[in-house]
């Protein structure tokens, strides 16, 4: 005789930034979350018995919501950096990644870094690319709650460059269709995404164990190409 049995376990709750693609995205048919880190925590998730269960939030509320303990963990091509690592833990890293500088089509005058003084430069609030582009010399600096929303206030031209994640930037103007806009120069900066988590998380171990397992079987490899080519 079938008794009431609790098979479900407890959610493991992932923050992401949902408009971050390929990285992180809504799906326009189904209205589900998708992407490169979508994909590649579902797996981690089956790797390592976690149930995940996505929160969108905005990327200037993830490392809080890590702190107050309202989500687990987060996926949101999040860079590791120093300044970040002493208010959070991540896990080993699993993208790399880079910032870009994107102009539009027309522009003959930005075509590096040192360009950049004294131009207006949309950014992603509380991101690397506002740390950096923060700093040039007499910027001035509007901030989007998404790169989404930062690249087309370059293409309406409004500002003069973003300061953005090259993956992102290029799936825009390459995949998702942005027009008029171009990205120069060379990488600003080297970066590394990592699976963020509360400091000293239990889980902490458990996750970067099946990152290395989906690595060594190949299907990090198969997510990856599934999103980026190969
Ligand atoms: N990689 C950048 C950062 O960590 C941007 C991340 C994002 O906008 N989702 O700041």
């Amino acid at each position: 005789v079938p008794v009431f049995s609790q098979t479900a376990t407890t959610p493991f709750k992932v923050a992401t930034e949902p408009a971050f693609p390929p990285f992180e995205m809504t799906d326009q048919n189904t209205g589900e979350l998708t992407g490169f880190d979508i994909d590649l925590m579902k797996a981690i998730g089956e790797e390592a018995g976690l149930k995940i269960e996505f929160e969108s939030l905005p990327f200037d509320g993830i490392i809080p919501a890590l702190q107050a303990g309202t989500v687990e963990a987060a996926i949101s091509g999040m860079t590791i950096t120093p300044e970040r690592a002493q208010t959070i833990s991540f896990s080993r890293p699993y993208f790399k990644a880079g910032l870009a500088i994107a102009v539009r089509d027309n522009n003959n005058t930005i075509n590096s870094f040192e360009d950049l003084k004294n131009k207006k430069i949309a950014v992603q609030i509380g991101t690397t690319g506002a740390k950096q582009a923060g700093q040039i010399e007499g910027v001035e600096l509007s901030t989007f709650d998404s790169a989404v929303l930062a690249l087309q206030e370059l293409v309406n031209g409004k500002v003069d460059a973003v300061v953005n994640d090259a993956p992102v930037t290029l799936y825009a103007i390459k995949t998702a269709g942005l027009k008029g806009v171009k990205v120069v120069g060379e990488l600003v900066t080297e970066e590394y995404y990592g699976i963020a988590l509360p400091k000293d998380s239990p889980y902490l171990q458990k996750i970067n164990d099946a990152l290395e397992r989906l690595i060594a079987n190949g299907r990090y490899q198969s997510i990856y190409e599934q999103w980026f080519g190969i």
